[in-house]
């Protein structure tokens, strides 16, 4: 497994054993993120920087 085929949070690097996780397919790439920072992905997308690709390209929902 690469790092990113790994079941973790890409957030906070939690598994489903403790977390709910949630599968994302972005760029052919299955990423997953737990109930607890999905909002993240949805409004603050720009703090995944580092962890999701180009995620400092993505608008979060409330974005003005
Ligand atoms: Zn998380």
């Amino acid at each position: 497994m690469t790092e990113l085929d790994k079941q973790t949070c890409l957030h906070c690097d939690r598994d489903n054993n403790q977390v709910p996780l949630l599968n994302l397919k972005y760029k052919d790439t299955q990423f997953w993120i737990c109930t607890e920072h999905l909002p993240v992905l949805l409004h603050r997308p720009e703090e995944l920087t580092g962890k999701l690709p180009d995620a400092e390209n993505l608008r979060g929902v409330d974005h003005d």
